[in-house]
């Protein structure tokens, strides 16, 4: 299908990334990532209320976490297979951006990047490296310019997605002829919809996932295995 396929477009989550040390949510059952709650470093309401908490995450978990990832076999044979022309795009619902490190230039990042900070007044950029040892004086962070707050460019439970690139993704989707998913569960919007969209388009579906997702069934090829192993492969 790979051989065949003109316009290839890739949709990524979590799972890619499991096998880079980066836990998914359900993935998260031990260790310090079951000390910080997603339903409050990840929500904006709580993020206003008491950015502290996101900081502390920041600090304790989420920096050391991406300063040590690395990109496995899944994201480098993504680079490559864009490298030869054949992947024209990568949707991914992931923040990490390992996509990025592995060498991948087109992606489109629905729910944003938390290795990038921003000051919500003036919109001046930080890199974690700088606001990480900021924290050391500064808890929580403010801008060096307007003394506004910092916070990760991502999408926080309670934010819509990012229009432009939402739309991007979108036609990606309806112009692809092979469409892959990797590491998903396909059940939060628009992971659930976009596989659907490029079926109804004509392309083929395959799906890499370690488990079951509910769009299996209208799947070409299904593989419940590891994404590292089945791209290596690739
Ligand atoms: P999810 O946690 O809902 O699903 C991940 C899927 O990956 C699961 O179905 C699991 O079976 C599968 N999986 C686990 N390890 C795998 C592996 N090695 N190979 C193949 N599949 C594997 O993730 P989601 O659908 O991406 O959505 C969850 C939300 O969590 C997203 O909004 C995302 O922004 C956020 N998130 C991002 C990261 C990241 O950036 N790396 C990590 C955790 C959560
Ligand atoms: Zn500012």
């Amino acid at each position: 299908m790979i051989f065949q396929a003109k316009y290839m477009v890739v949709f990524t989550g979590a799972g890619i990334s499991a096998e880079s040390g980066i836990p998914t949510y359900r993935g998260a059952e031990d260790g310090v990532w079951h000390k910080y709650d997603p339903a409050k470093y990840a929500n904006i309401r709580y993020f206003l209320k008491d950015p502290k908490y996101y900081w502390g995450f920041f600090r304790e978990v989420r920096y050391p976490l991406l300063k040590q990832a690395e990109p496995n076999k899944a994201h480098i044979a993504l680079a490559k297979l864009e490298a030869k022309g054949v992947l024209r795009a990568i949707i991914t619902q992931n923040i990490d951006g390992l996509h990025q490190l592995a060498g991948s230039r087109r992606v489109l990042e629905l729910h944003g990047n938390t290795r990038r900070i921003l000051c919500m007044e003036c919109n001046k950029g930080y890199t974690i490296d700088t606001v990480y040892r900021q924290l050391e004086t500064q808890f929580p962070p403010t801008c060096s310019g307007c003394s506004g707050r910092l916070r990760p460019e991502v999408v926080f439970f309670g934010e819509s997605l990012p229009t432009a690139v939402l739309e991007e993704a979108t036609q990606e989707t309806r112009r692809c002829d092979l469409f892959m998913v990797i590491g998903s569960s396909l059940v939060v919007q628009p992971a659930a919809s976009l596989p659907v969209m490029a079926k109804q388009q004509g392309a083929r579906l395959v799906i890499i996932n370690k488990e079951p997702t509910p769009l299996d069934s209208i799947a070409d090829v299904v593989f419940h295995s590891a994404a590292s192993e089945m791209l290596g492969d690739i």
